[in-house]
């Protein structure tokens, strides 16, 4: 492949990646390295060098996101969901924090999972957001609604103190998934992230998933950025995603932190979360 027989195709690629929100730092790197490879390669019979060009986007989009290239695209959704979640045991019961900024669906998110688990596993709901009143209600009316046990110590407690207390419950009373609701703020702040580095530490858990909502678009990498900088990632929940998103803020989010997304919720009710396909993402993407 020639630069000329690929310039159409790599600013068609580049409108797509802004226009699905993709951070412009993430993108222009991608399409770098997809251009350095695609120089000087053969032309395969039968296609352009423009949808050769595109299609390897795809495959690098997709080896980003965690899926197989090597299925053909054209093979449909044959990818398996990179939805992995760390496993407890009742005696040591795995702890996943969720965070994220205040509106982006962590509460939602934390009644979903409990959800989405309840059938393999025994799950206990914590709820430490002390600073939104009505997160505490909302999370036990959650509760209720799937049959999940919530703890709750109230609102004139320290966090920390309600996460070990809920932690030493789900050992006392056998529970083997601890999900951990936390205060989001309107923007990033040092007070909002000395809390979850303190929470962090006494929970030590294995899951930390920041909670993003896809509508975020290019302020995704930069929040992932600090929250990953200060309490150490190991994936994501992209929220909204019913929304008119096209997605980008899935690209921006691993691009920046490599941590998988996991989950994408998809509605308000507590069954509206699917794990991540990185296929069906990087073809929304690319549109
Ligand atoms: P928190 O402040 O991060 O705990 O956010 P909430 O869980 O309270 O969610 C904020 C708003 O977003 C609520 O109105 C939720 O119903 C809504 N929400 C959460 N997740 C989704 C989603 O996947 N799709 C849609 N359409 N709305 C969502």
């Amino acid at each position: 492949m020639s630069e000329a027989s690929i310039q159409p195709a790599l600013r068609e690629v580049r409108r797509a990646l802004l226009d699905a929100d993709v951070n412009v730092d993430v993108a222009d790197t991608l399409i770098e390295g997809v251009r350095a490879r695609s120089l000087g390669q053969e032309v395969l019979e039968g296609v352009t060098a423009e949808q050769q060009f595109v299609k390897a986007m795809y495959d690098e989009l997709l080896d980003m996101m965690g899926g197989d290239s090597s299925v053909p695209m054209s093979d449909g959704p044959s990818n398996v969901p990179v939805a992995t979640l760390a496993s407890g045991t009742a005696a040591d019961p795995a702890v996943i924090l969720l965070a994220g900024l205040q509106g982006a669906g962590k509460t939602t998110a934390a009644g979903k999972l409990a959800l989405f688990l309840k059938e393999q596993r025994k799950v206990l709901l914590v709820a430490a957001d002390i600073y939104r009143p009505a997160a505490i209600k909302q999370l036990q009316v959650l509760g209720e609604s799937i049959g999940v046990e919530v703890f709750t110590k109230g609102t004139d407690v320290d966090p920390v103190e309600i996460v070990n207390a809920g932690i030493q419950k789900a050992r006392d009373e056998g529970y083997d998934t601890v999900i951990v609701d936390t205060a989001g703020r309107q923007v990033i702040d040092t007070d909002l992230m000395d809390e979850l580095q303190r929470m962090k530490r006494a929970a030590s858990p294995q899951e930390t998933l920041l909670i993003v909502d896809a509508m975020t678009g290019q302020e995704a990498a930069s929040l992932t950025a600090a929250f990953d900088s200060a309490i150490g990632l190991t994936g994501a929940i992209l929220t909204k995603m019913d929304g008119d998103s096209r997605g980008g803020a899935a690209v921006s989010v691993r691009g920046v932190s490599g941590k998988p997304i996991k989950f994408v919720g998809t509605g308000e009710k507590t069954a509206d979360l699917e794990p991540f396909y990185p296929d069906r993402m990087a073809s929304r993407i690319l549109g």
